[in-house]
C-alpha cells in the first residue's frame, strides 16, 4: 500500500496509519470533518484504496462558507497585483508538487501517466499562470460623461463567496478553472471536488496553506453531492455557484440556487459530433478521431462521440478508424507506453455497459469492440457502432465511455443538421480542406468550440463553455474573468445643484 509521508507529515498529533489521509482546508487549518468520519478513496486501475479523505457535511460547509465570508472584505481590497502574486506563488507551488500531483492524479483517477505529465497537471498550471496576469487586466468601458452634467464610471466588483463544485473526469483541471478566475476577480472560495477523486484539490489546498495564501481565501471540503454539495448550494452567503458536471445536476443546482437568486456558472455534459467533409484528409481526420474519442477513456465532455462522414469516403474512414482503434494499448497506468486507463468507477463502468447493451438490444450495429486487460482495474474497451438512428439514445445521450457511433451522411447540410439534432451544445469539429465549406459548416454549428481540422485542443487565452443543455458561463480566457465579477454603474453629478434641470417631471415646474 502507497504511503504519502507528506499527507502524513500534516497531522497533529502524529497518527500512523496505513492508509495515507489528506484533510481539508478550512480557514487557516487542515482539518478532519467535524464528525469525524473518513471516505476511502479508490485507484480505479488497481481497485485498491490508496487514501481516505474526509467525509463531511453540512457543518463543515458552513464553517468554510464562514470563513471564506471573513476572508472576503481583505482579499477583495487587495491590489490586483498582490492577488496575482498570490496567485503566481500558487502556480510556483504547484511547480514545486508538480511530481507528487502526477503520481496523485494518475492513481486517483486511473489516467495514463502521460496523459497527466503532458496534459492535466502542466495545463492546469498553466491556467493558474493565465489568472496571474489576468488579475491585473481590468478592461470596461471608460469612464466618460455620457450623459450632461455626470460623469459615469463602471466598477467590476467581485461577487462574494464563491461556491466551486467540480466532477470526476479532470479533477486538478477542473479545480484550477475554478479557483484561478475567482480569485483573480477578488472572490474567496469554497470548492468541493468530486467525492472519487478529491485528491490533488486537497493537496492545493495543502500548497496554498504553504505559500501563506491568506486564511480563508480558498477552502476545500470532501464528501458527496447531496451531503456537501447542497449545502454549500443553499448556504445563504454563498452569492454564485460555479458548477462543473452532468446537465442532470446542473438543472439541479441551478433550481436550488434560483430560491436565493444565487449566480450559477453551469459548464455541464457534451455529445461533441466530428464531420468529415468529402475533401478531408482521411487519415488526419481518424488519427484526430481516434485520438478525440479515446482521450481520458473517453470521459471528456468534448470527446468525440458521434462521427458524420460524407458517404463517398465512409467505408475509407471506417477501415481506417478501426483499425487504429485496434491500436490503442490500454493497461497498466504507470507505463509511459500505454495509451488509455479504466473507467473511474464500477459505476461509471456499468453505466457505459449499460448504453452498449441497450445500443444492441435495438438492434444497433456494433462493428467492433476491442478487449481489456485481465486482472482487476474498471477498463472498457473501445466500442464503435455504425449507422445508428439520429433518435437513438447511442446517438442523443452522453456515455462518458470509450464509445462512438460512425454514420454516413449524404451532404453537408445533412452532417450539420443531424450534428445540431441534439440538446448539448459543447464542442464539434469539421475536417475539409475547403475553406469556404469550414466556415459555414462552423458558423452553423451549434456549440461553443467548433474546430477545423483537430479536435480537443484549449487554451488557456480562448473561452470554454456550453451552448444549449450544455449549459452557460465561460471557463478560461477573460470570459472566465468576467463571469466572477459583477458591473456596477457609479454616477457622479458634476453640476453641485440642488434643483436639477430634470426634477420638474417629478416636482415643481421647468426653471
Ligand atoms: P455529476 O453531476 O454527477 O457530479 C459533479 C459534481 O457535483 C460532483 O462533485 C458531485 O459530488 C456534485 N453533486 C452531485 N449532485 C449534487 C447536488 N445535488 N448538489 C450539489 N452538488 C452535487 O458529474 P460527474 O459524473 O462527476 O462528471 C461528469 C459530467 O461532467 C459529465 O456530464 C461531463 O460532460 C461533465 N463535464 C463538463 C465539463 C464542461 O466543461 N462542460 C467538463 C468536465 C465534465
Amino acid at each position: 500500500m502507497p504511503v504519502n509521508l507528506h499527507a502524513l507529515s500534516v497531522q497533529a498529533p502524529i497518527e500512523v496509519f496505513m492508509t495515507p489521509r489528506y484533510r481539508m482546508l478550512i480557514g487557516s487549518e487542515l482539518v478532519p470533518a467535524v464528525e469525524g468520519l473518513w471516505q476511502s478513496i479508490i485507484n480505479p486501475s488497481t481497485e485498491e484504496i490508496i487514501a481516505e479523505v474526509p467525509q463531511a457535511n453540512a457543518v463543515d460547509v458552513d464553517l468554510a462558507v464562514q470563513a471564506a465570508q471573513k476572508a472576503f472584505p481583505a482579499w477583495s481590497t487587495l491590489s490586483p497585483g498582490e492577488r496575482s502574486h498570490y496567485l503566481w506563488q500558487l502556480a510556483q507551488g504547484l511547480e514545486k508538487y508538480s511530481d507528487e500531483l502526477i503520481q496523485l492524479e494518475s492513481t486517483n483517477a486511473g489516467k495514463p501517466i502521460k496523459l497527466v505529465s503532458n496534459g492535466d497537471v502542466p495545463f492546469a498550471i498553466d491556467n493558474l499562470k493565465y489568472f496571474a496576469g489576468q488579475a491585473r487586466v481590468i478592461e470596461g468601458l471608460g469612464t466618460g460623461e455620457v450623459v450632461g452634467g455626470y460623469t459615469s464610471t463602471i466598477r467590476r466588483e467581485p461577487i462574494g463567496v464563491i461556491g466551486s463544485i467540480a466532477p470526476w473526469n479532470y479533477p486538478i483541471m477542473m479545480a484550477i478553472w475554478k479557483i484561478a478566475p475567482a480569485l483573480a476577480a477578488g472572490n474567496t472560495v469554497v470548492l468541493k471536488p468530486a467525492p472519487q477523486t478529491p485528491l490533488t484539490s486537497l493537496k492545493i489546498g495543502e500548497i496554498a496553506q504553504e505559500i501563506g495564501l491568506p486564511p480563508g481565501v480558498l477552502n476545500i471540503v470532501t464528501g458527496g453531492g447531496p451531503e456537501v454539495g447542497e449545502p454549500l448550494v443553499i448556504h445563504p452567503q454563498a452569492r454564485m455557484i460555479s458548477f462543473t458536471g452532468s446537465t442532470a445536476t446542473g438543472k439541479r443546482i441551478m433550481g436550488l440556487a434560483a430560491h436565493k437568486m444565487a449566480r450559477v456558472h453551469l459548464e455541464l455534459g457534451g455529445k461533441a459530433p466530428l464531420i468529415v467533409l468529402a475533401d478531408a484528409d482521411i487519415e488526419a481526420a481518424a488519427r484526430g478521431a481516434v485520438v478525440g474519442s479515446y482521450v481520458n477513456t473517453g470521459q471528456d465532455c468534448t470527446a468525440v462521440t458521434r462521427i458524420l462522414v460524407e458517404r463517398p469516403h465512409y467505408h475509407h474512414f471506417l477501415d481506417r478508424f478501426t483499425e487504429l482503434s485496434k491500436e490503442v494499448r490500454i493497461g497498466d497506468i504507470s507505463s509511459e507506453s500505454t495509451d488509455m486507463g479504466p473507467l473511474v468507477s464500477a459505476d461509471q463502468k456499468e453505466r457505459v455497459a449499460g448504453f452498449v447493451d441497450r445500443a444492441q438490444a435495438a438492434g444497433i450495429k456494433l462493428h467492433y469492440q476491442g478487449t481489456v486487460p485481465d486482472g482487476p482495474g474498471f477498463y472498457y474497451p473501445p466500442t464503435i457502432f455504425v449507422e445508428a438512428p439520429t433518435d437513438s439514445e447511442i446517438m442523443q445521450e452522453e456515455v462518458f465511455g470509450p464509445v462512438v457511433v460512425i454514420n454516413p451522411v449524404d451532404s453537408v447540410d445533412e452532417a450539420i443538421a443531424v450534428a445540431n439534432d441534439i440538446r448539448y451544445g459543447l464542442a464539434a469539429s469539421v475536417w475539409t480542406k475547403n475553406i469556404h465549406q469550414a466556415w459555414k459548416v462552423a458558423a452553423a454549428l451549434q456549440f461553443g468550440t467548433v474546430w477545423v481540422n483537430d479536435h480537443l485542443p484549449l487554451c488557456a487565452e480562448m473561452p470554454h463553455g456550453g451552448f444549449k443543455e450544455s449549459g452557460f458561463g465561460k471557463d478560461l480566457s477573460r470570459y472566465a474573468f468576467e463571469e466572477y465579477t459583477i458591473a456596477k454603474h457609479v454616477m457622479f453629478d458634476l453640476s453641485g445643484e440642488a434643483e436639477k434641470g430634470w426634477h420638474f417631471s417629478v416636482f415643481g415646474d421647468p426653471q
